[in-house]
């Protein structure tokens, strides 16, 4: 074959590489390295040019809807483009890599891709590669043997004066052209036109090679980065921001051009980058979306635009990676917020579990408690009573009686706590409840320099409750409140009331409390206050009654602003009014 070629080569040929399968072999082998689309054509156009010391080379190829062009011309001067055109439809439903334009160019590539021409044509290849013969210098004609097409000239009045024009198939059904363009007329003959046809089906293989080695190269990059998201994000312990901060390092890497890639993700507002400043000018991106919600996008940016252009700068492939990662960072999201939340109920049961058991407890002491108290205070009562008791003795039993009367409130708050305590439930309003609390305690509020403002509704609907329990919940409250601003603030109690409860807020300005405080505040003898200030048992007690009524209560604390307790009890259910005794 080699030596076919070569008698072949006519002695006007400016074949400059004179062995077709060198030529052929040096751009299969462009194929075979992988190259990025640019560069690939680049340098087979380079070969093209000094084989055949034409003045241009350009090339076509359809890629699905779409298709692409390249060119380069020879020379110093000579400058690269690459592009896409919008391609025209065959009325066999196909694209052909022509453009609409009626130049004779435009319309020599139609013809030729459309077979327009027949075996027998001069300018004609049986392979059906044209080039522009002598005939009427810069005019060829396409003559229809089924008068399909008329015999139209082609001026070839541009630039170039001579043509070659060759068909080549890309894969299996992928349709290409290559066009070899002289300034001189006459420049090719049928020599050249069959040796070039012969080198743009190789051109053709060549292109498929490079674009399945590229495809892949893609593949396996697209694969590390999803992989390595999947990773990330299974280590035990790393947290929400070291995810995002390694999962952004990942996405240049996966991107066709990682030196001129950031990579950028935006979460609930929070920005992960892998370079700070300005935004770069090419962006791609994709939204994360966690349970509907729009969360935040991921980003590609490309710091300059790159010679392989897509339909846009980056590849279709491109933004289908990056959907794939937003959707996985969004599956991400979602798992941890699983997992909070069952981290959450599980510290509430833990909670609950640590107040029965330190209630039972409680309850166990204080029963043991309770008869040695009552022995000691009677006895100490007796004694009160003994007229020959000297007054030194009349004194130390009096702090005897003081000592435990107060004993015996604090085992009767650990009975409270521990439900031990049988509760008496009526039909109560919250509000009376509240006025009547406060007007005992009122004499504190001057003394402490405290405003004390009542918010209270006057249409709170009765509930069912122990009002000696109420009691204990406001006072417990407000004392707090009181004890949290020594240097005086105001004071909050409000009521209020939707369908299905009843809502009493105690807010002070005083001292607030850290989280490391507010974790504790339920536990029966955690205090943070001075020996005799308190006992640990206010809140816990508190708990104990809001719980036996069905009901919730939720704190709020700034340190240094202030604290809020709120306490929910459910209003009755027809079935729940009992006035006569009840242990809760
Ligand atoms: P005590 O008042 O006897 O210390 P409590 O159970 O009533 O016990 O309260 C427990 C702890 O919770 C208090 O020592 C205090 O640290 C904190 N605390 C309760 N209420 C408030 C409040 N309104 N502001 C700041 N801290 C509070
Ligand atoms: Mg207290």
């Amino acid at each position: 074959m080699a030596d076919v070629a070569k008698t072949k080569r006519a002695a006007t040929a400016a074949l400059l590489i004179d062995d077709y399968y060198e030529l052929s072999h040096r751009i299969l082998r462009l194929g075979n390295r992988g190259l990025p689309r640019g560069e690939f054509l680049r340098e087979a156009f380079a070969l093209l040019i000094e084989a055949s010391g034409c003045d241009a080379v350009e090339f076509r190829l359809r890629d699905g809807d779409f298709c692409y062009y390249a060119e380069m011309t020879a020379g110093p001067a000579g400058n690269f483009r690459f592009g896409i055109i919008e391609g025209i439809a065959h009325e066999d439903g196909n694209v052909l890599p022509c453009a609409a334009d009626d130049t004779p160019t435009e319309r020599l590539c139609r013809d030729v891709m459309r077979g327009a021409f027949e075996a027998g044509h001069p300018y004609f290849t049986e392979k059906g590669t044209f080039w522009t013969g002598s005939a009427g210098e810069t005019s060829v004609k396409a003559s229809s043997a089924n008068g399909k097409i008329p015999a139209t000239p082609y001026p070839l009045d541009g630039d170039y004066k001579s043509l070659i024009v060759a068909p080549f198939a890309v894969g299996e059904e992928d349709v290409g052209l290559l066009l070899l363009k002289s300034r001189q007329k006459n420049y090719f003959g049928r020599t050249e036109a069959e040796f070039f046809e012969g080198v743009a089906q190789n051109a053709g293989v060549a292109i498929a090679d490079r674009r399945t080695r590229w495809r892949l190269g893609e593949r396996v990059k697209e694969m590390t980065c999803l992989y390595g998201i999947a990773e990330v994000a299974s280590r035990p312990g790393i947290s929400a921001a070291e995810v995002f901060r390694e999962i952004v390092r990942l996405l240049p890497p996966a991107m066709q051009y990682p030196d001129i890639t950031v990579g950028k993700i935006v979460i609930d507002g929070f920005v992960y980058t892998t370079e700070e400043g300005e935004d770069a000018p090419y962006k791609l991106s994709s939204e994360i979306v966690v349970n509907n919600e729009n969360r935040g996008i991921v980003e590609v940016q490309y710091k300059e635009a790159k010679l392989d252009y897509e339909p846009g700068i980056f590849l279709r492939e491109e933004q289908s990676l990056l959907d794939a990662i937003a959707r996985q960072i969004g599956l991400i999201l979602e798992n941890r917020q699983a997992e909070e939340e069952r981290a959450r109920l599980q510290e509430q049961l833990r909670h609950a579990d640590r107040l029965a058991t330190i209630g039972q407890l409680a309850a166990g002491v204080a029963h043991e408690l309770n008869e040695p108290l009552a022995s000691v205070l009677s006895f100490a009562e007796l004694l009160q009573d003994d007229a020959s008791l000297s007054s030194q003795g009349a004194e130390d039993v009096e702090k005897i009686l003081t000592a435990s009367l107060h004993a015996r409130e604090v085992v009767w708050k650990l009975l409270f706590f521990a439900r031990e305590v049988p509760t008496i439930k009526k039909h109560v309003n919250l509000s009376d409840s509240v006025e009547e609390a406060i007007s005992l305690l009122g004499s504190r509020f001057d003394k402490e320099n405290i405003e004390c403002v009542l918010a209270l509704s006057p249409k709170t609907p009765e509930i069912v409750a122990d009002p000696a329990q109420l009691h204990q919940i406001i006072v417990n409250l407000v004392v707090n409140a009181i004890q949290a601003m020594p240097d005086g603030g105001k004071l909050t109690v409000r009521t209020a009331a939707d369908e299905e409860s009843v809502f009493l807020t105690v807010a002070d300005t005083g001292v607030g409390m850290s989280e490391e405080v507010k974790k504790n505040i339920f536990l029966p003898f955690f205090t943070t206050k001075e020996v005799g200030q308190g006992t640990g048992l206010g809140l816990p007690v508190v708990h104990g009654i809001v719980t036996a009524h069905g009901g919730s209560i939720a704190v709020e604390s700034v340190p240094g602003r202030g604290s809020r307790f709120q306490v929910r009890i459910p209003l009755p259910s027809p079935t729940d009014v009992n006035e006569s005794g009840d242990d809760g």
